[in-house]
């Protein structure tokens, strides 16, 4: 586990700036270390950020339809009342601009943007085995000396846009959806072919075909989705989540994937097939992510009970598309319901019925070639005016890995992770002292509502941290042994999840070459937590 070292006089590089923590990225992660270390612990801190503002996912996907999928009253801070008390949702599940508002205003609230420096990338990080120290380069060439490197780069940042030939050659308009221009992209009267079926993908199919003069979605992989029903809050509904904020948040920190709901603990086995039936649709009524885990405990790690489930949706989907083969097309077969990121949407299968949607399976009929004026598949030409990417990210690890970091020793983390990441509790990294990686692979992270995770790491790291300057130490590791148990588990556990067979960025199958593993923990928060404390009560 953590090991210490007695105090050791920093020899500091004079031309790098000595600040007490640098943290990378200013999305819900970042800005709450800001707050935390700085505000709350007295420490000098110097957050950088790419994006030319604060909010990180919210800042840049700002696609068409982009919305929040957990519901915005527990998909936001816990650690001011008053800021939840003040604050006012609109509805169920916000749009962009409403999260990304959010998030600025709590960078203003707590004057957190005087710490943060923006438009700047780092670069690169080495930590110094003599002063305990991390030097950290900018894009600019700017230098900073830090005793603690907090990584709040994300889980989902580095934007993936696929190698496809002829790619720079295309005329129109090309964008990725993480990387959406800031005055949009004004589709009327366009012809517009859309790359990918997630989750993203999802949300922005029914917008841009109520925009533009044709669509074409581009589907290599059919997804289950599960109706949004989104909904504006009424005052009434606004005063009783704010009555009941405390337990809701309490809830949040002890159900297994950080929402204020807690799983039913019923096997599909166990319930007569008219009773599951009636069960599901009550579910598909309600929408949202419990059609999960809200009715039955064994969808993810069944495959008879997950096939129920599946068969059903696919049903729906039948019942939705009105015609029968594009039906069948969008019904998965090749992957179970939730291995892959559970999209939920708002009128995605409907968005078939219209008559200036298409839909192309590239599965059967690959993408050949990008052309100067759309794109050619191995049966057909599609001429286009704008062409969306909506292809995801370089899932747990793109982010970090885009940063040249060297270690204790010199190693660097690209070679330590070279056959896939391995954690101490996605926290730390033997070999990398000092350095904490904030919702890390080998923590629940993407399986959990994010803002449960993220405060619970920043805590984490805050009480480390603290316990060390308190006793005058200045370098904390994980040893290999504890990372090994911990990353041994990690698989293990994710080794009886459907999750492991499919092919999702959970385990790094969109990116050509990238090690497959279960990036993310999927033994829930409770074991998660209960290990993290277990650290919290070693003390050497
Ligand atoms: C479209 C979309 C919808 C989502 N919906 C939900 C949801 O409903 N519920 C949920 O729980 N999660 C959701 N997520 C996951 C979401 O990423 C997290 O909820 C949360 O926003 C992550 O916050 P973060 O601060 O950890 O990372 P991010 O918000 O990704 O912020 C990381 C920041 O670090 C910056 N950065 C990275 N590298 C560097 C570098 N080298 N130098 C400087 N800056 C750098 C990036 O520019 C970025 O701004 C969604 C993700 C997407 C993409």
């Amino acid at each position: 586990m953590a090991k210490t070292v007695e105090t050791h006089e920093a020899d500091r590089d004079e031309q790098a700036r000595p600040v007490d923590v640098v943290i990378i990225g200013a999305g819900f992660a970042g800005l709450y270390a800001v707050y935390r270390f700085r505000d709350q612990m007295g420490l000098e801190v110097q957050a950088y950020e790419t994006g030319d503002g604060v909010g990180g996912t919210w800042y840049w996907n700002r696609y068409p339809g982009a919305r929040c999928d957990s519901e915005s009253f527990y998909y936001c801070f816990s650690f001011d009342r008053e800021l939840a008390q003040d604050w006012e949702w609109s509805g169920k599940y916000p749009e962009q601009p409403e999260i990304e508002g959010y998030l600025n205003h709590v960078a203003d609230r707590f004057a957190l943007r005087r710490s943060i420096q923006l438009s700047t990338r780092v670069t690169r990080a080495r930590f110094d085995d003599a002063t305990h120290r991390w030097e950290v380069e900018t894009e600019h060439g700017e230098r900073v000396s830090a005793r603690y490197l907090i990584s709040a780069v994300g889980c989902l940042s580095a934007a993936n846009l696929p190698e496809i030939s002829g790619r720079d050659q295309f005329e129109g308009e090309l964008c990725h959806t993480a990387r959406w221009p800031k005055d949009g992209i004004d589709f009327s009267g366009k012809r517009v072919g859309l790359i990918g079926t997630g989750s993203t993908g999802i949300q922005a199919t029914p917008v841009i075909a109520s925009q533009a003069d044709h669509l074409t979605v581009f589907q290599r992989t059919p997804n289950f989705t599960v109706p949004a029903r989104h909904a504006a809050f009424a005052p009434e509904d606004q005063a009783a989540i704010k009555r009941d904020y405390d337990d809701i948040f309490k809830r949040t920190r002890e159900s297994p994937a950080g929402f204020p709901y807690f799983p039913i603990d019923r096997s599909t086995h166990d319930v007569p097939p008219e009773e599951r039936e009636t069960i599901l649709e009550g579910l598909w009524e309600e929408g949202g992510f419990k059609f999960l885990w809200g009715g039955f405990n064994d969808l993810t790690r069944d495959p008879a009970a997950n096939e129920i489930a599946s068969e059903f949706i696919r049903n729906k989907i039948r019942a939705t598309v009105e015609d029968p083969e594009t039906a069948e097309l969008l019904c998965p077969t090749c992957h179970p319901y939730g291995s892959k990121r559970p999209p939920i949407d708002t009128d995605y299968y409907v968005s078939f019925n219209r008559d200036n949607v298409d839909l192309v399976d590239i599965k059967t009929h690959p993408i050949e070639e990008i052309t100067a004026t759309g794109l050619r598949t191995a049966q057909e030409e599609y001429d286009l005016d704008v062409l969306v990417f909506a292809t995801g990210f370089d899932a747990m690890t793109g982010s970090l890995l885009k940063i040249d970091i060297e270690g204790s020793g010199g190693v660097r983390l690209a070679d330590t992770w070279r056959d896939g990441p391995r954690t101490f509790l996605g926290l730390q990294i033997a070999g990398f002292p000092n350095l904490f990686t904030v919702t890390g692979p080998g923590s629940p992270s993407v399986l959990t509502n994010m803002p449960v995770a993220i405060e619970h790491h920043v805590n984490w790291i805050a009480d480390c941290v603290k316990y060390m300057t308190d006793n005058g130490q200045t370098c904390v590791e994980a040893t290999q042994s504890a990372q090994d148990a911990w990353a041994d588990h990690v698989a293990d556990i994710a080794a009886g999840s459907l999750m492991a067979s499919s092919n999702s960025w959970y385990v790094g199958a969109n990116i050509p070459g990238k090690p497959r593993a279960v990036a993310p923990y999927t033994g829930g928060q409770p074991q998660y937590r209960a290990r993290c404390d277990e650290v919290v009560a070693f003390r050497p």
